[in-house]
């Protein structure tokens, strides 16, 4: 191995092992690689094995590596996510529908696929914590599709030397087990027009120009090879920043959809998801308050993202608990049945109140401009 290449394996072998957990962060404490044992312990993970048992070809020892990072940090076994989980974001979900769920539904109605089958290429931006990844597990959840979720600064900052190579073993993957969809978050990251103005480093450009080469793939299979097109590949990028993106990527994004701030009666939805009537704790003591007024924080919370609402929930939650926690450290109290004449308060608005000063949304009303009129000129409808 030479240093760049006991390097990059070093950073490999020091990654988590959980199934679409985040990458470790750049290990500080990195162990001499010895080279004698496989460091990639694939052997050990179903996800692996279930990925390179559909591989035609005997892998060899790079492509086993690639598939290993794969298996761990981006192939997600089922991401569980129904679009009846999602709350709000009607139009994007209803375009969403119509461009990938019912081609791949009912493809008799959706003939001839080179006219209308469907769109592989999907772009979905708006600003941070609205729902882009859920609407994206929701999509391979609702067509059975195998599901790779992929950080797009991850492949710039932790796989460089490898992201080439690692966007193309993904896509072969992904093909070998389509239906599939590939899901790039923070794709600004590594696809920005900026780039080539900065004095991009080599290795990225080359990186950028497979996967343009692999997405110009994707959509010629339609034509060429029948059965291909029957068992697609879907690519879908989110961004916050869509006006930062490489105009060569959006080309190939035809299909745009603004996943924007919820509504009134979206925000509603999500505070009675995560401030749930009936839950109790352990002891059967109700979370909520049962005149908890939903329509009323919804009301009162015009900017605040999906993402933020949940923040806010969890640190009403926290309130109660905190009282309970102070008097059990004040008592003493190591036993569960002692601890249980303790009992928390239910979550009231006053609370709720209390965490909203702490949290403000962050999206600004120039963003949202901004927003709006990209859309104007790129959305689709
Ligand atoms: P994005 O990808 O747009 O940054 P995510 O989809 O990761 O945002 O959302 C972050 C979290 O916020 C989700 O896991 C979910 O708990 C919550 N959330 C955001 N938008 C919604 C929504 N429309 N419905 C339900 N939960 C939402």
């Amino acid at each position: 191995l030479d240093d760049a290449k006991a390097d990059s394996a070093l950073d490999l072998q020091m990654m988590g092992t959980a199934v679409g957990s985040k990458p470790a962060p750049a290990a500080a404490t990195k162990m001499p690689y010895t080279g004698s044992s496989d460091p990639f312990s694939e052997h050990q993970s179903v996800g692996f094995q279930r990925l390179i048992k559909a591989v035609p070809f005997a892998p060899n020892t790079e492509f086993r590596e690639l598939a290993a990072i794969i298996s761990r940090d981006i192939y997600q076994e089922n991401p569980c996510v129904r679009f009846t989980d999602i709350a709000g974001l009607d139009t994007a979900k209803s375009l969403i529908r119509e461009a990938i769920v019912f081609p791949m539904k009912y493809p008799e109605l959706f003939h001839p696929p080179s006219l209308l089958g469907p769109w592989r290429g999907l772009l979905l931006y708006g600003p941070p914590g609205t729902g882009k990844t859920l609407l994206a597990k929701a999509i391979a959840t609702e067509c059975g599709t195998t599901f790779f979720h992929v950080s797009a600064s991850s492949l710039v900052s932790k796989w460089r030397g490898e992201s080439e190579k690692l966007v193309r073993v993904l896509f072969e993957l992904a093909r070998h087990h389509a239906p599939s969809t590939i899901f790039m978050d923070e794709v600004e990251s590594i696809m920005s027009h900026r780039g080539s103005e900065n004095g991009e480093h080599e290795g990225s450009r080359r990186m950028k120009t497979e996967l343009l080469v692999q997405l110009d793939g994707m959509t010629k299979s339609h034509n060429s090879d029948p059965d291909k097109a029957a068992a697609p590949v879907f690519f879908l990028a989110a961004t916050n920043l869509p006006w930062d993106l490489d105009i060569a990527l959006l080309r190939r994004l035809e299909k745009r959809i603004l996943v924007n701030l919820p509504t009134t009666a979206a925000r509603e939805c999500m505070f009675r998801a995560y401030l749930p009537q009936t839950t109790t704790d352990a002891f059967g003591n109700l979370l909520v308050d049962s005149d908890l007024g939903y329509g009323e924080l919804a009301h009162i919370t015009d900017g605040y993202t999906g993402a933020d609402l949940k923040l806010v929930s969890k640190e009403a939650l926290m309130v109660p608990l905190r009282q309970i926690l102070d008097a059990m450290e004040e008592l003493h109290l190591d036993d569960a049945t002692a601890r249980q004449p303790l009992r928390r308060a239910p979550v009231t608005d006053a609370m709720v109140h209390a965490a909203l000063s702490k949290l403000r949304p962050c999206c600004s009303a120039e963003l949202l401009e901004k927003y709006a009129s990209w859309a104007d000129r790129f959305a689709s409808t």
